[in-house]
């Protein structure tokens, strides 16, 4: 399989609950390197930005809300099927449908504070990457 970067964001909630760390040591735990990263404040101009793709959505607003409503940590993530594996580790959008031991699962309450974002394709990947750390590669070397 090939090595992939891919996008993590540990949003709001999880900032402020303080388990940065232990959703960190479950990427590192699952083989994935943190690759870059960065604690940012994003201004309402970058979540409406990085989220556009649901700018029609009837939760947009409350999404932009929530994602500027504290700090966030945002990670590249990089190995083998660092996209999917990330996925995999995250657990469904909605944390009472995510799998047990998942990390929606164990550090989320709702749908809307749902603790990680995750890119979902490699083409998602490779715009997301670049609209956190320009100039950064998703393709690893
Ligand atoms: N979201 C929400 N309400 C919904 C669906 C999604 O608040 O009914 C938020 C939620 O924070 C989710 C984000 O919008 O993580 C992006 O939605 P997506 O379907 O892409 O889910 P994800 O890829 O994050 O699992």
């Amino acid at each position: 399989m090939a090595i992939e970067r891919t996008l993590s964001i540990i949003k709001p909630d999880a900032v402020a609950k303080n388990v940065i760390g232990q959703i960190v040591a479950r990427f590192e735990g699952a083989g994935l390197k943190v690759a870059a990263a960065k604690l940012v404040h994003l201004s309402r101009a970058e979540a409406e930005q990085f989220y556009a793709v649901h700018a029609a959505r009837p939760f947009f607003k409350d999404l932009v809300d929530f994602m500027v409503s504290g700090p966030v940590f945002i990670q590249v993530l990089e190995g083998e099927g660092a996209i999917q594996k990330n996925r995999d580790l995250m657990g469904a959008t909605d944390p009472k449908k995510a799998a047990p031991g998942t990390i929606r699962a164990d550090f989320a309450e709702s749908i809307d504070a749902n603790a990680v974002h995750g890119s979902d394709a490699p083409e998602t990947a490779a715009v997301e990457v670049s609209f956190f750390f320009p100039g950064m590669n998703v393709y690893a070397r």
